[in-house]
This record gives C-alpha cells, structure tokens and sequence, in this order.
C-alpha cells in the first residue's frame, strides 16, 4: 500500500478489560482506569458497555458531575438520552459521538433509551492539559452520517470521529484542546489496515470483536493493545474484525484524580468538591 519503509509500532503490552459496574448498576467493561491499566495518557478511562439486557443497562448514569476533562460517548446501538445542568439536551443514536468537554465543570445525565434491546458503545476520557481543565464546558454532537467513511481498496472500512487518515479523510470533531485521532476500523478477515499516526501520539487499539496481530502480538476481542513508538501501525485480521484505533497527544503533567474529578494537584481536587457541593458548576 505505502512503498515507502517506515518502523511499525510494536505491541508494548496487552490488558483485557475488567467486567464492573458503575453509574446506577450499569454493567460494563473497563479497560482503561483499572489497576491494571490505570491510564494512557491523555486518555483517562475507556468503558466498553454492550448487552442485550435491558437490565444490564437500563439505571443508566444519574446526574453526577465532571470536571477537567472531555468525555467522548460513541454509540454502536441504542440510544442515550443526555441532559446537563446549563440546558444541553438530547438524544445520542447509533453511530454517532458526543465529545464533552466538561472544562471547569458539567453536572449531567447519562440515560440509555432500549432499542431492540440493545444497548452498545464506549466512552472515553481524554485529559485536558492543565491551562485548559477551567475553559467553559462545550460540546461536539455527531450523528452516525455526519462521521465519514473511508472505503479502502481491500474492503476495509474506516470511520474517522477525529484526527485525519493519510488518504485526507477528515474527523468531524475539531480543535480539540489534547489532539486525539480515533478511528473505527472494519476488517474482513485476512485483510490488513495500514496508517501513519502523529509521531509521540500514545497508541491503543482496542478490539470490539474478532482477532487481530499487530507485530507478533495478539488480539482478542475484549482486548487492549498499547502499541510502541513508531511511524505507523499495521494490523492483520485474523478472523472478520472490528476495532478502535486511538492515539493522542500526551500532556505529560501530573494527574490528581477522584471519581469525577481529573486535576493536577490535591488542592484543585478538593476545589471540585467544594465548587460541586456549593452548586458552583
Ligand atoms: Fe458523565
């Protein structure tokens, strides 16, 4: 595909992800944020959540608050329902992404709708460089046809929700205070996804289903990639496969964190608290 010869990124290491609950009984697997893999800087925490029982998933998050970071929702199937305490309101729907960035502080609700049944997705966390965890709380919204496709010649699908593929495919979600690509990448088994990532940027691959190597790594579904430093990432299906592909760029500064609240210091965390107690967010 590139004739040019460029150092792959090879798998530094692999961590499952662990079966948890959270928010009001839903049920999910958290892949970053365990003890295991405490975080990847930028990025926070990556939540897995998928059934096809409604009580798995139905409490849904309650109104809780965030401060100092961006939550990233991408949904597979169903639908989440999602109102913060400034008036932000609506519905997330398959294939689409909400970027949040909560900055100096969001309180909101997280509410899966059943579709069918079902209920699949992820969220993840990317960290916010310390000049920037106060800014007004924004928001991205996509819907699932707002986010490209790219087909590529060997019937692999990629859809890009942020950063640029090396054939110019374009993320609708922009200007991002911690630049972060993130892809999901569709491969027939067999077949093999290549591309070019932003030197320095940290690398996950985290597989959603199938079987992947990357080097002389392997990938089950459920599964956790950190990949090395490198020009780019080559990864080969074993069987039919899906997978997000993130990287981002890291901040390299301290992190003081608790539930919610993602600062560089303990006396900003104990700020949070009382800002969220004293109804300052
Ligand atoms: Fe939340």
């Amino acid at each position: 595909m590139n004739s040019e010869v460029k150092t792959l990124r090879t798998v530094k290491r692999l961590v499952r992800g662990q079966e948890t609950a959270d928010g009001d009984g839903v049920r999910l697997t958290r892949v970053i944020g365990t003890h295991q893999l405490l975080q990847l800087d930028p990025f926070l925490l990556l939540d897995d959540f998928r059934s096809d029982n409604p009580d798995d998933y139905i409490g849904g998050f309650p109104p809780h608050p965030h401060r100092g970071f961006e939550t990233v929702t991408y949904l597979l199937a169903g639908q989440v329902e999602h109102r913060d305490n400034a008036g932000h309101a609506g519905v997330l729907k398959a294939g689409g992404v909400q970027w949040m960035t909560a900055g100096r502080g969001v309180v909101h609700s997280e509410m899966p709708m059943q579709e069918n049944g079902l209920l699949a997705g992820f969220q993840l966390w990317v960290n916010l460089p310390a000049a920037q965890k106060m800014i007004k709380p924004h928001y991205q919204e996509f819907d699932q046809a707002s986010i490209p496709q790219e087909v590529r010649d060997d019937d692999v699908v990629v859809r890009v929700i942020a950063g640029e593929t090396s054939l110019g495919t374009r993320g609708p979600v922009v200007d991002l205070a911690t630049p972060v690509t993130y892809l999901d990448i569709t491969l027939p088994a067999g077949r093999s996804f290549s591309e070019s990532l932003p030197d320095g940027y940290n690398t996950f691959v985290y597989l959603i289903e199938g079987e992947v190597t990357i080097d002389d790594g392997t990938l089950t579904a459920q599964s956790l990639a950190e990949l090395g430093e490198g020009e780019a990432v080559e990864i080969t299906a074993a069987s039919s496969s899906r997978l997000l592909l993130v990287a981002g760029e890291p901040l390299n500064e301290p992190i003081a964190r608790r539930g919610p609240f993602v600062m560089n210091n303990e006396a900003e965390l104990t700020q949070a608290f009382e800002d969220y107690q004293a109804g300052r967010f």
